[in-house]
């Protein structure tokens, strides 16, 4: 599988899938269709799907242009069918579809959104997260509470480590800076925010993560790390209440 991604709009990742054998060509999300297309036809890839991860705008606003520049079809979550103009298939929590020869499960992964789905393709080691795992972050509480999220979380870190992670938003940086303020002597964390800083000041995407680099590094997985703990003065705190303030503090950096 071919992955190409590129951003769109100030921070929005695209992202485009092709499968040089069977010639499939997947989207996930679809933030900006008049970038999309013409990637598209700078690959000379065809269209054939939309994997929608949520409702909001910022990752929806593409589906109509594409849908009559290339009769894809799209695909998202059940539970926010109402919600997205275009949708062709709905799906719940741990259907399995195929499209060519790709094997993709839903997995539902509501915070952020109510509805929000994470897919995964287990074959491939890929898991699409949109704005509910982010790189060394998870997306705001519009539509969850802090323990919906951290079970949305605590499936995707479940996931086998080298699974490889593709998230909605360059956030990386930004977050990477907020977790050092309450991880600092990780130094895994720290060697990869270097890492990080080089490839923004060239312009270049983060991602891929991957879920044991998430599991290191992220704070919002880390809520049991007793250093963290230490740091927040949370020690014996319940994990949804040391995710909540973590969640708390970062809305606030
Ligand atoms: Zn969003
Ligand atoms: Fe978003």
């Amino acid at each position: 599988m071919l992955v190409e991604q590129f951003l769109c709009q100030t921070d929005n990742i695209s992202i485009l899938l092709h499968n040089e054998i069977d010639k499939t060509t997947i989207a996930i999300d679809a933030p900006d269709g008049a970038t999309i297309a013409s990637k598209l036809n700078e690959m000379r890839w065809n269209l054939d799907f939309i994997l929608i991860t949520h409702h909001h705008n910022d990752h929806t606003e593409g589906i109509s242009v594409l849908k009559e520049k290339t009769g894809t079809q799209i695909i998202g979550p059940k539970a926010e069918e109402d919600r997205i103009q275009g949708l062709d298939y709905a799906v719940n929590d741990t259907d399995v579809f195929h499209i060519g020869r790709c094997k993709i499960k839903a997995i539902t992964t509501p915070g952020h959104t109510a509805g929000a789905i994470s897919y995964y393709m287990p074959e491939e080691k890929l898991v699409f997260s949109g704005d509910t795992l982010f790189s060394l972050g998870c997306g705001r509480l519009f539509e969850g509470t802090p323990a919906a999220m951290l079970s949305s979380l605590q499936k995707l870190s479940k996931l086998p480590d080298n699974t490889k992670i593709y998230c909605g938003h360059e956030y990386t940086e930004r977050n990477g800076q907020f977790a050092l303020t309450i991880d600092k002597n990780n130094h895994t964390l720290q060697r990869r925010m270097h890492n990080v800083v080089t490839l923004r000041r060239q312009s270049r995407i983060t991602l891929p993560s991957t879920i044991a680099l998430e599991r290191a590094t992220n704070p919002f997985l880390r809520y049991t790390d007793i250093s963290i703990r230490k740091n927040l003065n949370m020690v014996d705190a319940s994990d949804e209440i040391v995710f909540a303030e973590l969640r708390k503090r970062k809305d606030n950096f």
